[in-house]
Parts: structure tokens; sequence; C-alpha cells
């Protein structure tokens, strides 16, 4: 997928000083990380209090989930399976409770180059809202990814761990702070095989349809030597956009609205290029947050060595920023939606 119709937001005041030098920081934590040997530095530790989110442990997810061992996750798969116990346990770890009781949501469905069933696995989580606990915003970001394909590993740091370890970090920081309506999370499955956890979703949904504010979806939010960010999505929902125009002015990135119009050429428009389409066919509003395309897109050199982290703790604070802004608004998304419980 390539740009060619965005509308540019906000001013982009990068904050000289702190991507930078956090970037600068952040790799130098991510190498050592990546050598589990080293203990993070003094300056990395001070670096991570300037975000809400925990950097540090963040990027650490990322790493394991990238890492070769994990053999690129595609369904099916025993690297996929290892993801999924990684997940399981990271959701424990972080005292996300389940959904209504349940942790997993199976599916199974046809694969559609091979025609052979697949066994998908959807996992949830729940941060109970204050004054809407029966009201939800959906937060998903797939984990599967490509596998080995050739004797190579698609490692997917970018496409998409990088999604799934950040609705963790927005996670835990949302328990630590609850939010007015209920948080569901979704590290979906089989999103690479055509979308199937989030068609899964929506088929056999864990709360009602039509008490989700909206979905916000996370795919590939860690590498962009430009530090721009897309949120697809207004096009559809116009009532979205000062939204993410106000979220866009605090960001120390750059947030564009566009990829969203059907008028765009076909693969410009990436209203149905990931776990956002699903929600958007029912006609449940969407916001998707995602980088550009890279050389690395569905590429083996999608590794944790080439993200940008940060650009990648930059957009997910700004991220969290949405959610919180959504959150505080989302009786008037419920009735922009046309619903009103
Ligand atoms: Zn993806």
């Amino acid at each position: 997928m390539s740009p060619r119709s965005h509308r540019r937001v906000g001013p982009s005041h990068r904050a000289a000083l702190l991507p930078t030098s956090l970037s600068a920081v952040l790799t130098a934590v991510l190498s050592a990380l990546l050598l589990a040997s080293a203990p993070a530095p003094a300056s990395a530790q001070v670096a991570a209090e300037a975000t809400r989110i925990d950097a540090q442990q963040m990027l650490e997810d990322l790493g394991a989930l990238a890492h070769d061992s994990m053999e690129g996750r595609r369904t099916g798969t025993p690297g996929n399976e290892r993801a999924r116990q990684m997940l399981l346990r990271a959701f424990d770890d972080r005292g996300i409770a389940p959904v209504n009781g349940d942790r997993t949501h199976s599916f199974s469905f046809i694969g559609r180059q091979d025609e052979a069933t697949y066994e998908g696995l959807n996992i949830l989580g729940m941060i109970e809202g204050t004054v809407h606990p029966d009201r939800y915003i959906v937060l998903t970001a797939h984990y599967d990814h490509l596998g080995v394909q050739d004797g190579q590993i698609y490692n997917g740091a970018d496409d998409n761990a990088s999604g799934t370890a950040a609705i963790l970090a927005i996670g835990e920081w949302l328990r630590r702070n609850p939010p007015r309506h209920s948080i569901v999370l979704a590290a979906l499955d089989a999103e690479e095989m055509g979308l199937q956890g989030a068609r899964a979703f929506i088929a056999d949904p864990p709360v009602p349809l039509d008490r989700i504010v909206m979905n916000v979806n996370l795919d590939m939010v860690s590498r962009s030597e430009a530090e721009e960010l897309y949120a697809a999505g207004t096009y559809h929902y116009p009532f979205l956009t000062p939204l993410v125009e106000e979220v866009a002015a605090r960001s120390s990135i750059t947030l564009l609205m566009g990829h969203d119009s059907p008028a765009l050429p076909p693969g410009d428009d990436w209203t149905m290029a990931s776990d956002h389409g699903p929600f958007h066919q029912v006609g449940i509003p969407f916001i998707y947050f995602g980088v550009e395309d890279h050389p690395g897109y569905h590429d083996p050199s999608d590794t944790v060595e080439n993200i940008t982290p940060g650009f990648y703790v930059s957009a997910v604070e700004t991220i969290l920023d949405f959610v919180i802004q959504a959150d505080r608004r989302g009786e008037r998304i419920l009735e922009s939606r046309g619903t009103s419980p």
C-alpha cells in the first residue's frame, strides 16, 4: 500500500529533545533487552518514567513476540501456540480480567489458500468501566503473522507484535486508571488469513454489539522514519474527526487522517485492510492506527532491529490519549452511532 491521498491534521511539533533522546535511549534498552543480559541503564528508567505506559515492558513484549522462537506466529503452528501461551500469561500477570469469565474465544475456519481447517484463538481481557460498565470500547490487535516461508522466518515485529504489545501496555495503564466505559482488549488470531479472528468476534461477540461504543484497531505502529502515524476511519465516521484533531495537536509525532476513502486507488483505502473491517461492516465506528508501508512490510526484514522505538512509544502514548478522549465522550459517540441503549 502506498499513500496517495491524506490530510495533515496538525502542525507537527516534534519535541526536538524527547523523541530523539528517547529513541536513542530505548534503542540502547532494546539491544540490552535482546541480549537479555545487561540490566537497563539508569537513564533509560528515567526516560521511561516520562511516559504513562511502561515503555520498557512494552518493548520487551514486542521483542518476545517477534523473537525467532515464535517462528512468525502463523495460525495453526507451534510458533503461534507459543505466542498464545505468552499472551495468556501476560494478561494474567497484568491483572487484566477475562471478559464475562472468558479469557479465550476459539473459532475455526477454512484456509483461503489451502482449504485446510484451522483452529484460531482470540485472547480477551476487560477493564470494567466505572460509569458505563455495560458499554464497551474494543481495542484490537492481531498477534498472528506469516510464519516461515522458504526457510525464512517472517518475525512480524511491526506487523503486528507492535500492536499486540501496545494493547497490553494500554490495558495495564487503564487498569491502574479505571475508565468510564468498559475496555475490551482483544488479541486477535488469523488476521493474515482474512481477518478471521475479527470475523469470529463479530459473529459470536463476547459483549453485545449494540453496546460497543467503537473499535480502536492497532496494526503496525512501531516503524516510521518520518514519525508519521495514520488514523483511518474519519471518512466513514466524521464525528470522530474532532477527537483525532485534538489528540494530534498534543502528540509529539505527526498524526494524519486518511486512507479511508473509497475514491482512493485500491490498496490506498485501508477500510477493510485489517481487523477494524468486520466491525465497520456491522456499523460499529472505528479508528485504525497504523503506519505507512515500509520496506519490511510482509518481508523477513520486519524484525526488532528495524523498528523505530522512540516513535513507537510516542505513537502508543498518542493512541492511549485517543482512547482516553473516546472514553470521555463515549455517550456522544454512541448517540452518533445511532444506537442509544
Ligand atoms: Zn497486520
